[in-house]
Order: C-alpha cells, then sequence, then structure tokens
C-alpha cells in the first residue's frame, strides 16, 4: 500500500523533467512580510495547484535554489533504517528524515576527511601535527573557527571549537557564574534539557548553595505553552539584584521557541547580571548576532544542525568584552596558552585572549574534520539563505497541518493536531513541536515503521524539524500524508 503510494510521489517523469527546463531563481525563498503560509498560498495560485498536492511540492522543490544540496549527504533510504517491522522495510525509497534538530544527517564529503585524517597518523605519526602541509593537527581548531563564528555573529577570537556542549556550560558558568551572598541565583527557563539543568544545579552546589534557593526559573503563564519575553524582562527587573547569572536556551528544546536573546542580554546586564545561552538548537538553524547583543558567554554542539555527526566537538563563545579578563576563572590546561610558550614546559604563564584561552586539551581531530566538512557547506551558502528556505520549508508544514488536521476547523471531525510553537515565524526556527488528540505513541510507532524518523520528547510531544539543507517539500508532504494515514489506523 505504502510503497505503492511512495511509486507514484516518486514518478521520475514529473519532478526530473520540470527540473531540467527551470534554473531557479537564487533568491527564490527571499524573506518577506508575509507569513509564509501567505505566500505559499499565493505561490500555488500562481501554478493553479492545490496547496495540499503533491504536485505543488514537486513544483516548490523544483523553484528551491538549494535543492541541489540533499544529493550531498547521505540521505537515508527507508531499507537502511533496519525497521524490524511495518509494511515498508525493504523499501529503496527516501525515509521522511525530520530529525536533524535531534542528529543532522552526513555530509559525502566527511568521509574522505576523516579517512585522511587516518591516512595522515598511519603515515606521519606524530609529524601529523605540524610537519604536514594540509591541516597540521597543532592548528586544526583554526580551520573550523571562521565560518563557526559567522554562524553565532562573532569575531573569530570570540570562539573557540573545543569540549563537548554540557562540559562547555560548565566552562562557562566557572567564568560568569561568581554567587555572592547577595547575588547568587541562576535564572533559566522552566523544562530547560535536563542536561542544563543538572550542570546548573551543581554548579550552585559547588559554590555552596542550595540550588532549591537559588534558582529563578520563568514558566510559561498559565495555559499558554511558550514563554513571553515580557514575562522574562519583567522577572528580571524584579529579582535582578539576586541574579548572578541568566542561562536560556536560545531555540527551546522542547517548544521550538525562538528567544529574544537581544532584550534578554539588554535587560540582564541593565540589572547586573551576566548572560549566557546554550545554542544547541540555535546555531546553523537561525541567524545569531552573539556579539552585537552583548551576550557574555554561550555555546553549541555541532552534531544537530551542524551535521558534525554524534558526540561531535562543541563550541564556545566568550564576548570580546571579556578577551583580556584573564582573572576570569578557567580550568587551564597547556593549550589556553599562547603556542609559542606551549612546548617549552617551563610552566610559562601566557594564557591566550579571547575563547581560545578557555582551551583546556589538545583538539579531537577526527570530530573537528567532520565539522570542517560540514561548514564548508554552509560556507557555499549562508545561514540567511538557508534560513529564507526554512522559514517556507516549516511555514509548509504548518499550512498542510492547518488545512488538514486543525482543531479549530469546524467542518472536520476526527483526531486533530496542535502546535506549541509559536505561529510567528520570528520566534521559531526550523523545528515545530506537536501535540495530538489520540495516542502520540501509537501514531509515533505507525508512521515510523513507514520511513518517518521525528522524535518523542516526553511527555507528551512530537518534534518535527525539516532541514534547509537535505529536506524537501515533498518530504513534507510524505510525513503529512502518512499522518493522516495513522490518525485513519490508531483512532
Ligand atoms: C542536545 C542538547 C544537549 C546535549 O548536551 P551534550 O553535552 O552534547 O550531550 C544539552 N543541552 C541542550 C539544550 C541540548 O539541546
Amino acid at each position: 500500500m505504502y510503497s505503492a503510494r511512495a511509486g507514484v510521489m516518486t514518478d521520475p517523469q514529473h519532478p526530473q523533467k520540470e527540473k531540467k527546463k527551470r534554473t531557479p531563481d537564487p533568491d527564490f525563498w527571499r524573506k518577506t512580510s508575509d507569513h509564509p503560509s501567505t505566500r505559499l498560498k499565493t505561490i500555488a495560485k500562481s501554478y493553479n495547484a492545490a496547496v495540499d498536492s503533491v504536485e505543488f511540492a514537486r513544483l516548490l522543490d523544483s523553484d528551491d535554489p538549494l535543492s541541489s544540496f540533499r544529493s550531498e549527504f547521505h540521505y537515508p533510504s527507508i531499507a537502511d533504517l533496519d525497521l524490524k517491522s511495518g509494511p515498508a522495510t525493504s523499501s529503496k525509497d527516501d525515509s521522511i528524515y525530520l530529525c536533524g534538530q535531534s542528529l543532522g544527517l552526513q555530509p559525502k564529503s566527511t568521509r574522505s576527511l576523516v579517512l585522511d585524517e587516518l591516512d595522515k597518523w598511519e603515515k606521519k605519526g606524530v609529524r601529523g601535527h605540524a610537519h604536514v602541509a594540509q591541516l597540521p593537527w597543532v592548528t586544526i581548531e583554526s580551520t573550523v573557527k571562521e565560518a563557526s563564528a559567522r554562524l553565532v555573529g562573532a569575531l573569530p577570537s570570540e570562539v573557540c571549537i573545543m569540549n563537548t556542549l554540557s562540559v562547555n556550560l560548565h566552562v562557562g558558568m566557572l567564568a560568569f557564574y561568581r554567587p555572592t551572598s547577595e547575588r547568587y541565583k541562576i535564572m533559566l527557563e522552566a523544562k530547560a534539557f535536563p542536561s542544563d539543568h543538572y550542570a546548573i544545579q551543581s554548579q550552585i552546589q559547588v559554590h555552596g548553595y542550595d540550588p532549591s534557593e537559588s534558582l529563578v526559573i520563568v514558566a510559561p503563564r498559565p495555559g499558554e505553552e511558550t514563554l513571553r519575553t515580557e514575562d522574562i524582562v519583567k522577572t528580571i527587573e524584579e529579582q535582578g539584584d539576586a541574579i548572578a547569572l541568566i542561562l536560556f536556551g536560545g531555540v527551546q528544546y522542547y517548544t521550538g521557541q525562538v528567544l529574544d536573546m537581544a532584550r534578554i542580554t539588554e535587560a540582564g546586564h541593565k540589572r547586573g547580571c551576566r548572560v549566557g545561552f546554550d545554542l544547541a538548537h540555535a546555531i546553523g538553524n537561525v541567524p545569531l548576532r552573539l556579539h552585537d547583543w552583548h551576550v557574555d558567554f554561550a555555546c553549541w554542539c555541532t552534531y544537530k544542525y551542524l551535521n558534525a555527526g554524534p558526540g561531535a566537538v562543541g563550541g564556545f563563545f566568550v564576548h570580546d568584552t571579556h578577551a583580556r579578563d584573564f582573572s576570569l576563572p578557567r580550568m587551564e590546561g597547556w593549550w589556553g596558552h599562547d603556542l609559542d610558550t606551549r612546548f617549552r614546559m617551563d610552566n610559562t604563564r601566557g594564557l591566550l585572549p579571547g575563547a581560545d584561552g578557555f582551551q583546556s586539551s589538545n583538539p579531537p581531530v577526527l570530530e573537528t574534520v567532520c565539522l570542517l566538512s560540514s561548514l564548508r557547506m554552509f560556507n557555499r551558502t549562508s545561514i540567511e539563505q538557508l534560513r529564507a528556505k526554512s522559514i517556507h520549508l516549516t511555514g509548509y508544514l504548518e499550512l498542510l497541518l492547518d488545512i488538514l488536521y486543525s482543531k479549530d476547523d469546524p467542518n472536520r471531525s476526527g483526531p486533530y493536531v496542535e502546535l506549541i510553537t509559536p505561529r510567528n515565524v520570528d520566534e521559531r526556527g526550523a523545528q515545530l513541536s506537536i501535540r495530538f488528540s489520540v495516542s502520540l505513541k501509537n501514531v509515533f510507532d505507525w508512521i515510523t515503521e513507514r520511513g518517518v524518523v521525528v522524535d518523542l520528547r516526553k511527555p507528551d510531544v512530537m518534534r518535527v524539524g525539516p532541514m534547509p539543507f537535505y529536506n524537501s517539500f515533498e518530504d513534507v508532504h510524505k510525513f503529512v500524508r502518512l499522518l493522516g494515514e495513522a490518525f485513519s489506523a490508531v483512532s
């Protein structure tokens, strides 16, 4: 049943022919003041296509100036997923991978970069550190610094690629959480990612304070799903004198909400608080301006929107205003010290200014080249272009869900979906977090068996993240169609 329909959907006649005839306008996804659903409806009208037809999805794909990037990723087929059961276990069709918010797909260029390093190690041994023409290990971090800095809106000297995310949360807190008896609290969002919550609690304990008295948690208002900036700012104004550090996710992992980092930072600084952000779900997803926003520190992982692979090396930002404040506490190691003196082995102090001075160890080379491979792809487009497509791709998902399964449609009965992610595109990135009127688990299992890869986050949300780099409008269309079939099957 599924494969028969999938066969129709991937009919080579239609999209391929269209694609050859068209030269996509590089500016096709320009940002407009319209909500993307309005723009998509206008485009559909101009094509005389029904908004929810697969033909329209294919037309959008053929207009998409970024569509060729998909073939530069290893995009899993359904058979690749090794499903244990279901009607499609051996299907060669593309899976419907909408899970880049959890683990981005592998760029095809990554393997050879990793193999090059294994070869280098094999042939050169320790000489790979400095005595090679290509990518000497001793300075490997410098190859990923600039592109990373561009993605977060920072000077290269404000960024260092090191450690992993949760470790870098601790690095940032060690430097910027300096509690005193009057000012000892940390402000964070309700339902912060557990690792962030644990890290914050443990930092409070390390300094001898009691987490039960030291957390200022901002939650959505009763009956609402997402945070209001005005509530965050008000809490900062009211309690700021006792808050040492404000630490939010730039994009909330559960709801997909983009927080107003500029306003939060400004409000925090006005009250004398330090301000940091966890950018796990923000980097590579939405444009960021950490330098201009005067954020004190930030950190991120590279395996979600940056496609650097499972457990890949993390990133750290510290604002230029702190670049030469060598009194900031840190977990010193040789790598945070000047390269000229680093190998003298005589304990000369020579902390590097900026983010580099927060390094402890020599970097993980294999992971760093995985990131390099991914960043080279970002360098061939821009976060602005990706974001412009992303707004429309996610807007298309939202539009189809609204047309087909809206709770508010008086002409429909049967299962419905609700979005907890903001409708305002400026307050969200690629991800939509969805609730259902029927069993989330049953729907999830049913679509998983048919080659959909999304994730569940407890207690009751499915996160769906169409990625502008490698997802098509047809992927989104297939997902929404299967969701409808799942509703009939499980209710
Ligand atoms: C993914 C994620 C993490 C994971 O941390 P690791 O140290 O990379 O395991 C932490 N915090 C947030 C907000 C995340 O989204």
